[in-house]
């Protein structure tokens, strides 16, 4: 049992060695009854209000916590991401602090979370071989399941930032067009689909003509959210010739409230599966470039599937230099997302499409698509920098029927 401060890593009640413990420290953006929204740093079950001990340590970025997104934090770059996760474990390790910073935690379960950055552009990934291999076999049953191009770039598209949401918020079922046994037909999605993926956040801009190396990964990126890129399979499969996704996955994107600081995740790095063929030098790594985070994806409480990261076959690193090799600029608060995270196994799948098997196939309790009502989370986890594990944030969304 530990008695001393030397060997209690913070002084905060319950959160040593929890999820949320100080080797995690996520942000994101909380409100109060008619507070102004401002950032908030996650300590166990609490949400350190930040803004008011930096301006009373006088800290020089004070400001950039007295907002209403991160993305003022997230411009100040690496140095300073630093320099601020030092100061604030500082704050929540050393005794003296205590008397200062305990009087500006909140409960966690009595804040709202809000959306926890203004997002600027976002592309969405196929990273997973699994699961291209596996929509190429259901999608394009008389072909080759990979396409010639998968196994040299990392595949993606540019997403709808308007439409990301936090976690906790619902998701109206979609209407469109969708192929029919007698011609076209219009009418609320019939194939609703959940796509469990990890998303990066830029924080650090670049100029318009420039490129992002690999190497320059952490200099860019800020930190990490679970995503669920909801979608309607119906619309997608019928729309998706030539151009690919479009109003199939445009009505909703949950993240989590949390962004996860890319410091945190430093336990988790390991190799990539491999690449065969070796990338072009402008993709090339230095490993470990993969991240272990475990997924688990819970239908109306029950979990349906645990997808593992370390399985995904491009990195983020990768994914960010090929997303500005053609020079297009980075801007504070782009999201890019890895595209469904599928493993080897069944109950390895990150979406329904694939658990069902295009719906020929139930799973759990006779399921195949979402139906109205069913709600959805998101849980994951990786290992921490002290031992233990940390939690990313949950991504929780339930099903509105269609508007009339
Ligand atoms: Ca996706």
């Amino acid at each position: 049992m530990s008695t001393g401060t030397e060997t209690r890593p913070t002084w905060v009640e319950g959160a040593d060695g929890s999820p949320y413990d100080v080797d995690n420290l996520p942000y994101g953006v909380f409100a109060v009854d008619e507070e102004e929204p401002r950032v908030g740093v996650r300590i166990g079950d609490q949400v350190l209000d930040v803004a008011p001990v930096a301006a009373a340590e006088m800290l020089d970025v004070h400001d950039v916590f007295n907002q209403p997104s991160l993305n003022a934090l997230m411009a100040l770059g690496p140095s300073a991401w630093a320099s601020v996760r030092t100061w604030l474990t500082r704050l929540l390790t050393e005794a003296p602090e205590r008397d200062v910073v305990e009087p500006h935690l909140r409960p966690v379960d009595e804040v709202r979370m809000l959306l926890p950055f203004e997002v600027a552009d976002y592309v969405d990934f196929y990273c997973s071989i699994q699961h291209a291999t596996n929509v190429g076999r259901m999608f394009r049953p008389d072909g080759d399941a990979l396409l010639p191009n998968w196994r040299h770039l990392p595949i993606g598209y540019h997403g709808r930032a308007g439409t990301i949401v936090v976690s906790g918020t619902d998701v109206v079922r979609p209407t469109g067009q969708r192929k029919g046994e007698a011609g076209p037909a219009y009418g609320p999605s019939t194939r609703l689909d959940i796509e469990a993926e990890l998303g990066f956040v830029v924080g650090t801009p670049s100029d318009l003509g420039s490129t992002v190396a690999t190497s320059a990964f952490a200099d860019h990126v800020f930190g990490v959210t679970v995503v669920n890129d909801w979608s309607a399979r119906d619309l997608q499969a019928w729309e998706y010739v030539p151009l690919g996704p479009f109003l199939g996955k445009s009505f909703a994107t949950s993240v989590s409230a949390w962004v996860t600081p890319l410091a945190a995740l430093e336990g988790a790095r390991v190799p990539l599966p491999g690449q065969e063929p070796p990338p072009l030098p402008y993709l090339r790594v230095d490993e470990p470039a993969g991240y272990d985070v475990a997924v688990e994806v819970l239908l109306n409480g029950e979990v349906v599937s645990r997808p593992p990261y370390a399985a995904m076959y491009w990195s983020p690193a990768q994914m960010l230099a090929h997303l500005s090799s053609n020079g297009a600029s980075l801007r504070t608060g782009d999201l890019f997302a890895s595209g469904t995270i599928s493993g080897d196994e069944r109950e390895q799948r990150g979406s329904f499409l694939e658990l069902s098997w295009g719906g020929q196939e139930p799973f759990g309790n006779g399921r195949t698509f979402l139906e109205d009502g069913d709600e959805v989370i998101l849980r994951s986890t990786a290992p921490g920098t002290l031992g233990g594990r940390i939690a990313l944030g949950e991504v929780r969304g339930t099903i509105l029927p269609a508007r009339p």
